[in-house]
């Protein structure tokens, strides 16, 4: 296992970190076979991995839960902890410090080595600032329950950028893969971090796991002319560590040889380690992957800010996912959940009033308003009914965990 520095803080990182969003499920069920999920998380970190990742929203609350118990016996020692405040939950300042006692206790810990304000956008952050969640942050480093502050954000460039600025955060944790080269923060985004001296955590290294499964048959001619054999997700992760800027790539592991195969893929994986060819190879396959989506959007952002508030680049990222790899069900779900309302402010599609002005920005002479209207077609049908219920669902999880802690409370005392 390799290791890099975080800036800051001087923490040795593996290269290699392990999230905890998508542990396995029992055979034929749902849910987290824990036994197994607490298996391979150990098995890791006996292998070198020193970086996990969880968050209260990961398996609806029991990510935590299982990976407190993964790090009983010893465990809890050899890891950098990292987990999230979901903005969504917090309603004033005082659920914030509840939130984190709260974590502090599933996670069977004292303290968060990296904390993060999950899934920032826009909206999110305003609203967190005017609740007090920068003092918050201060005040919990102060007083040890947190060593690190950060955030994470699949918002598009400008905002990345302004959240940087915002704070005097450690870390911070974008997507980024060789298809969202410019989408999201993308590559100026992770340059522009590493430049304000925060470690960057990458997120999404294999696009949710498809660039490292069945890849369509013109891309995998590409990889098997190699010389170099290297699985597809071990291209993919090879491209992300190649940029020194990287300190951290994330990968939801949940199957054993998934987990071999990522920590072979660290062994040597040194920045600008790639070779000519090996660069040109994954161009090929970008190039490939970009002549099968279906809108030729480029992640520019020269379209943006749209008077309507649509996230123009987002909206068509999520949407060329979906066709790209029809066998993942998860484009609608992120659709739904980053553009429609689920994690702060809306930016769907449908909210476009076809005034025009981004289609005159667009190099690439998209006709922005009419894929626009496909996409809204195609991801905003039950928009109006599934929002609500999924933030019922989240709140009712809230509550589930207070009324759980004033019974704890009322049976100590
Ligand atoms: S045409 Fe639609 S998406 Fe484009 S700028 Fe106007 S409102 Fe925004
Ligand atoms: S300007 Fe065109 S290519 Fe660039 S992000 Fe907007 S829609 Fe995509």
């Amino acid at each position: 296992m390799l290791y890099r520095k975080v800036p800051k803080s001087g923490d040795e990182l593996s290269i290699l970190g392990f999230g905890c969003m998508r542990l396995p499920a029992p055979a034929g069920g749902s849910g987290i076979d824990e036994e197994r999920a607490i298996r391979q998380l150990r098995y890791a970190i006996d292998h070198g991995v020193n970086y996990v990742d969880t968050a209260p929203a990961y398996h609806f609350g029991k990510s935590e839960k299982v990976l407190g118990r993964a790090l009983e016996d010893g465990y809890r020692e050899k890891v950098r902890l990292a987990t999230k405040l979901p903005p969504w939950s917090v309603r004033s300042r005082g659920d914030m410090d509840r939130i984190l006692d709260n974590q502090l206790a599933m996670l069977k810990t004292d303290h968060i080595d990296y904390y993060l304000l999950h899934s920032l956008t826009k909206e999110s952050f305003e609203r967190l600032k005017k609740l007090g969640v920068l003092e918050f942050l201060s005040a919990a480093r102060k007083d040890g329950r947190i060593r690190n502050a950060g955030f994470s954000t699949h918002a598009e460039l400008l905002t990345f950028k302004e959240i940087v600025d915002a704070y005097d955060w450690t870390f911070c944790q974008i997507q980024y893969n060789y298809l969202d080269e410019q989408n999201q923060a993308g590559t100026e985004g992770l340059k522009y971090a590493h430049g304000k001296n925060l470690a960057v955590m990458i997120m999404e290294p294999l696009r949710g796991g498809n660039l490292g499964g069945p890849v369509p048959e013109e891309v995998k001619k590409i990889w098997d002319a190699s010389p170099v054999k290297r699985s597809p997700a071990q291209w993919a992760l090879r491209w992300v560590w190649d940029h020194p800027e990287v300190t951290v790539v994330l990968s939801g592991m949940n199957d054993e040889g998934h987990i071999d195969e990522n920590l072979k893929a660290a062994e040597d994986a040194y920045p600008r380690s790639l070779s000519a060819d090996d660069l040109s190879r994954i161009a090929l396959v970008r190039d490939e992957y970009k002549r099968l989506m279906k809108v030729g959007c480029t992640g520019c952002n020269y379209c943006m800010p749209c008077p309507a508030g649509v996230d123009i680049p987002g909206c068509f990222s999520l949407y060329n996912s979906r066709h790209l790899f029809p066998h993942d069900r998860s484009a609608k779900f992120q659709y739904l959940s980053r553009h429609g309302g689920l994690m702060g402010g809306v930016s769907y599609a449908g909210l476009c009033r076809a005034c025009g002005k981004c289609e005159k920005a667009c190099p690439q002479h998209l006709p922005i308003r009419d894929c626009l209207r496909d996409v809204s077609k195609e991801m905003e049908g039950g928009m109006r009914i599934i929002i609500p219920v999924l933030k019922g669902g989240l709140w009712c999880m809230d509550q589930a965990g207070k009324v759980k802690r004033i019974f704890f409370r009322g049976n100590r005392a």
